[in-house]
């Protein structure tokens, strides 16, 4: 396992040095709910190796994260009764990344809870032409 780092509130948690609400555990995640909940219910599911961010972990540690977002999100929203859950990453300081120890959120959402869909998280949407479109998908592609 990755280091832990010294000054990570994340690694506090999972050394057990700063109490933290834990739904569920694995070898290499561990859930709790979030200190500032947008919800009840708001579940933070983190691998228990500091990385930064989504794309400096290991293949296989992000699909057990994924593993470990996908068994909770059933019982998050059976526990507190939610219609639905938002299920997203703040990846990197632009995107609103405050603790930087990669966290998936599960935030249980209502219908009526006046929120938004994640499309509302971004800036202005571009105006992107069809060649435009391909020009950046092939990009991807090529990087991948
Ligand atoms: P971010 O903006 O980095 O995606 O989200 C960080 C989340 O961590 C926030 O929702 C915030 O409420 C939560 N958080 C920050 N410090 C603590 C803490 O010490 N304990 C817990 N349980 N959650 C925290
Ligand atoms: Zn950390």
């Amino acid at each position: 396992m990755t280091a832990m780092s010294d000054d990570c509130i994340f690694c506090s948690i999972v050394a057990g040095e700063l109490p933290s609400h834990t739904v569920y555990e694995t070898e290499d995640t561990l859930a709790f709910l979030d200190a500032n909940p947008l919800a009840p219910g708001h579940v933070l599911v983190i691998p228990k190796a500091h990385h930064e961010r989504l794309d400096d972990l290991p293949e296989e540690l992000a699909g057990t994260v994924l593993e470990t977002l996908y068994q909770l999100v059933s019982p998050v929203e059976t526990a507190v009764e939610a219609d639905g859950t938002t299920v997203a990453f703040n990846n990197g300081p632009a995107a609103g990344q405050e603790v930087p120890h990669v966290h998936g959120h599960i935030i249980p959402r209502f219908d009526d809870d006046d929120g938004g869909p994640i499309h509302a998280v971004a800036g202005s949407p571009p105006e992107l032409s069809d060649a435009e479109l391909k020009t950046i998908a092939d990009d991807i592609t090529d990087r991948t």
